[in-house]
């Protein structure tokens, strides 16, 4: 036999004759036999690796430590984080369920609606969830919609938004967060179906249904660096978490109703819980969404329910001062990057959330206040010897003058 003929594969051993093609190296020869098992071998290796990594950048917490991450930043809503929490864990245990599970049981999707007055922080309770399993997030507006009329694009723009967010990395943006605002305002008007075409209410409910559900949208890559040459992208919806927020003015005429049929219906006792007139929107169940006009099918796909309450001037004084971004403390830092001292009087900060109150600014004209109150020191101290600023409440209120007031409750 030649020397030629005597090699061998070094991993199965099969003699060259026996192999198509063997391939040489430094001091071993492998076969093609091996080279495909060993290709499979570091694909799964490959793949398995992506799976513990989508757990590795997942910073998945259970609902208490969620709640507690949201304790942080969100004054109040209690409720709502709560029901986030739980929402938000079985969403991403439904992500890192095994695919190799085979008992049939399919975790459904938790999105979720919340139903509050506007600035009351449904976008931030969504943000900051994001943040906390550093995830990609996009808000949109389901207002944008109604406006085109022509719905296959829009729906599209959502998801560009994410794509964005994500850095064009499509796996990201696929386990992201989208808040979509506004979903109230995207509900059939009337009981009656209208003739005219239903530009604004129910078309654009089907698309987002779909989008709901989980399809495969193309979205244009626009200026992404990741995907020069694809002209598309593929980004299927069906493992997004979608967070729907509205203000659903007026809902509490529907839960009233609702709640007078049951007090004078079968089996109710008069010794019930008060209902509390003041704040109705705790009461809110799905059906009273389908009342306002969003069709049974969105409602379904938005299973996790939950409301806001409105903001009163006690948690008014608490935003100020004691999430862990406060407005507060950002001026007290912008001050102290100039080796400012800075300090607010008590009286100083209720005087803010009564004017805030006043001229009903809500939670985001505390920062409109601030700034009004703030900008001449803003501007002045950095080149002064001056290093100490205590605001009194007097300084206060000599800095918002009613004009300024009067514009700020203009911009609201
Ligand atoms: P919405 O989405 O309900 O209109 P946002 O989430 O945009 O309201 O809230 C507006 C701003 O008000 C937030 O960025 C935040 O600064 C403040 N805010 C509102 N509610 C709260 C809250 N419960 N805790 C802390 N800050 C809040």
């Amino acid at each position: 036999m030649s020397k030629e003929e005597n090699l061998e594969c070094s991993f199965c051993g099969r003699k060259k004759a026996e192999t198509d093609l063997l391939i040489a190296g430094m001091d071993a020869h492998i076969c093609d036999k091996c080279i495909e098992q060993a290709h499979g071998i570091v694909e799964e290796e490959i793949s398995e690796a992506k799976t513990s990594d989508l757990s590795k950048d997942l910073t998945l917490k259970k609902p208490k430590e969620i709640k507690d991450f949201l304790d942080q930043y969100i004054i109040g809503q209690l409720e709502t984080k709560r029901a986030m929490s739980v929402a938000v864990y079985n969403h991403y245990k439904r992500l890192l369920q095994s695919k190799d599970d085979k008992d049939d049981i399919e975790i459904e999707k938790s999105n979720i609606v919340l139903v509050g007055e506007t600035g009351t922080g449904k976008t931030l309770v969504a943000k900051t969830i994001a943040r906390m399993l550093n995830v990609p997030f996009a808000i949109v507006d389901a207002t944008v919609l109604t406006q085109a009329g022509y719905v296959g694009e829009d729906v599209e723009s959502i998801l560009s938004k994410l794509l964005q967010a994500a850095d064009y990395d499509v796996d990201k943006a696929q386990r992201g967060i989208i808040f979509i605002d506004e979903i109230d305002k995207i509900a059939r008007k009337g009981d009656n179906p209208s003739i005219t075409r239903d530009v604004s209410g129910e078309g654009v409910q089907q698309a987002m249904l779909k989008l709901l559900e989980g399809t495969v949208v193309n979205v244009a890559p626009k200026g992404g660096r990741k995907h020069p040459e694809q002209k598309f992208i593929e980004v299927d919806t069906k493992e997004i978490l979608f967070i729907a927020g509205g203000a659903f003015s007026g809902i509490e005429r529907h839960i009233s109703k609702r709640l007078n049929m049951q007090a004078v219906g079968f089996g109710a006792s008069l010794d019930d819980d008060k209902v509390d007139e003041e704040n109705l929107l705790q009461y809110i169940i799905p059906s009273d969404l389908k009342a306002f006009g969003l069709i049974p099918e969105i409602i379904g796909r938005l299973p996790v329910l939950s409301y806001m309450n409105p903001l009163d001037a006690k948690t008014l004084r608490s935003i100020l001062t004691e999430p862990k971004n406060a407005i507060i403390k950002q001026y007290s830092k912008l001050f102290t990057m100039d080796d400012v001292e800075f300090s607010i009087e008590e009286d100083a900060l209720n005087y803010i959330v009564e004017k805030a109150v006043e001229y009903k600014l809500g939670a985001r004209g505390l920062r409109s206040l601030c700034e009004a109150i703030f900008t001449d020191a803003m501007f002045d101290l950095p080149s002064s010897d001056d290093k100490q600023f205590n605001v009194t409440k007097e300084y206060a209120e000599a800095k918002l003058t009613n004009t300024t007031l009067k514009k700020l409750r203009a911009a609201s």
